[in-house]
């Protein structure tokens, strides 16, 4: 069987790469190595119970936005709940809801952070989050030397609005403009940077910095059901789904592909890989393309999540996604900030009715997960601190917990064949025209995820999908 796309990977990238294809009615097929759809942004079930694997908020399903622009190009409609606050940071006791609205955040961040220039700072904040969203038509490409330069002449209004934030530090811009912030407070402002940017201030501009801090003045999302649901639903037309298939291997031919799951052989004409480029050389015999992907695992940063998930039964009424700031980073992790998603209490398809279904991700470091002698007793107490922090600080007694169990990078790795997470973070070295991009120098073949152009997350990933189509001219 010959298909004119084969997608393989059905992540944020693949999956919406396929039903955009599909609703241009081209012939394509999505190849998944998994029974559910949607890699770190999918639903699982473990023991009687639904978890959302990683991801939990849904940022850019707004008019104006890439994720929406997007959907709507599928003619797609995902069913969402709005989240205001998007998060409850809370910090040595004091909670710090961050609502849309500035002037209602600016209240309690006065009186939780004072500082004389808060009203300065996230005024700036605010303000480059709105103008950023309202540039478009830029595009990436570094297949060539002509494509570099059309590609980078393409963000030249991009750089010349944002050039005085894009040139410096976030670490010395943010010290300079406070003049010197406590300890309390920085901590505050880099625990919401890392997880967004994926890389701590020092390494990385002004400008992501700002958009990282400025993400919940946008509309955020709670997607009901699980996030597997939304993928179910956004690729319900497609004929040739595959689940339960992983391509082992992929040859290259004069003008196709061939791609070998366990026990069947299907052709392409173009091929879209989802998985990151640090896993794909693997796929593929052909010297040339080996080379292309081994050339980018140099930017791999083995960055990775240590996720904690939970089933209670309780009372309470939670938000739906809390982050728990403590003064020393946890054991084995890179971080002191514990992102903590609840289900909404009347997802029935996610919780049963009085439960809850949550998720908890800190960073961590592929490296530390390595020493078989080990690995099992690191596991175990990381995932009992974690789970007294949530249990201590959002008040859940022990005899409301149902379930509860860890995942690290090795999870990942044995589940969605990788172990980095996050993709590339946009630091100071890595920017473009260094990110590999939605095409690439072998004819017919394209990527698309969140280790290639633009970046993680919704909004990130949808970008390169974005790109991804209008490189295939579709
Ligand atoms: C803990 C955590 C929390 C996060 N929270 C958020 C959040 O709240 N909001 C947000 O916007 N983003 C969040 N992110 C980031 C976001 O989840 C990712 O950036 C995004 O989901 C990556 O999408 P992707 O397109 O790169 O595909 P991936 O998620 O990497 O999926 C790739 C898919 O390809 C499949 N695959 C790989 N190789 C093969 C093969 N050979 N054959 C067949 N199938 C294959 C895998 O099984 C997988 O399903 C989070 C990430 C993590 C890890």
């Amino acid at each position: 069987m010959m298909f004119e796309y084969a997608v393989v990977g059905s992540g944020i990238g693949g999956s919406s790469i396929a039903s955009y294809l599909n609703s241009k009615k081209k012939d394509v097929a999505l190849f998944e190595k998994e029974p559910y759809l949607g890699g770190c942004s999918s639903t699982f079930r473990h023991k009687n119970f639904n978890y959302n694997t990683g991801a939990t908020t849904l940022s850019g399903y707004e008019d104006g936005f890439v994720v929406k622009e997007m959907f709507d190009s599928i003619g797609f409609s995902p069913k969402l709940i709005q989240t205001d606050p998007t998060i409850v940071v809370i910090q040595n006791k004091k909670a710090t809801p961050r609502y849309k609205d500035f002037e209602k955040f600016l209240n309690v961040l006065e009186t939780n952070y004072p500082h004389p220039k808060n009203r300065e700072f996230w005024a700036l904040i605010h303000k480059i989050n709105s103008d950023f969203y309202k540039h478009n038509g830029h595009y990436y490409s570094n297949k060539n030397l002509f494509s570099k330069i059309c590609s980078l002449a393409s963000f030249t209004p991009l750089g010349l609005s944002f050039f005085k934030y894009l040139a410096v530090s976030a670490s010395h811009f943010i010290d300079d403009f406070f003049g010197g912030i406590d300890e309390e407070y920085l901590q505050f402002l880099e625990s919401q940077i890392l997880i967004v940017a994926q890389a701590p201030a020092k390494e990385i501009n002004f400008l992501t910095a700002a958009l990282s801090l400025g993400y919940t003045f946008n509309v955020n999302h709670y997607v009901v059901g699980g996030f597997s649901r939304l993928f179910d639903d956004m690729t319900k037309n497609i004929k040739n789904i595959y689940r339960d298939s992983e391509i082992l291997s992929i040859e290259k031919k004069s003008d196709s592909f061939e791609l070998y799951t366990k026990d069947e052989i299907f052709r392409a004409k173009k091929v879209i890989l989802n998985s990151t480029v640090y896993d794909s050389a693997k796929l593929f015999s052909d010297a040339k393309i080996k080379e292309y992907y081994k050339y980018y695992e140099k930017l791999n940063n083995n960055q990775s999540s240590f996720m904690l998930y939970l089933t209670i039964k309780s009372e309470q009424k939670f938000h739906h996604h809390y982050q728990l700031i403590q003064k020393e980073k946890f054991a084995n992790t890179l971080s002191c900030a514990l992102f903590v998603s609840f289900s909404d209490i009347d997802d029935l398809n996610l919780a049963p009715s009085g439960h809850y279904s949550i998720t908890a991700s800190i960073h961590t470091n592929v490296q530390f997960w390595q020493n078989p002698q080990t690995y099992k007793a690191q596991k175990k107490e990381l995932k009992n601190l974690l789970l007294d922090t949530i249990l201590n600080q959002l008040s859940i007694k022990k005899e409301e917990v149902i379930q509860s169990f860890a995942a690290t990078p090795k999870s990942f790795n044995r589940y969605l064949n990788r172990s980095q997470l996050g993709g590339n973070a946009i630091s100071m070295e890595n920017f473009l025209p260094f990110l590999p991009s939605n095409d690439t120098k072998i004819n017919g073949l394209y990527n698309v995820g969140d280790s290639v152009y633009a970046a993680q997350g919704w909004p990130g990933v949808m970008l390169g999908v974005k790109n991804l189509q209008r490189l295939l001219h579709v």
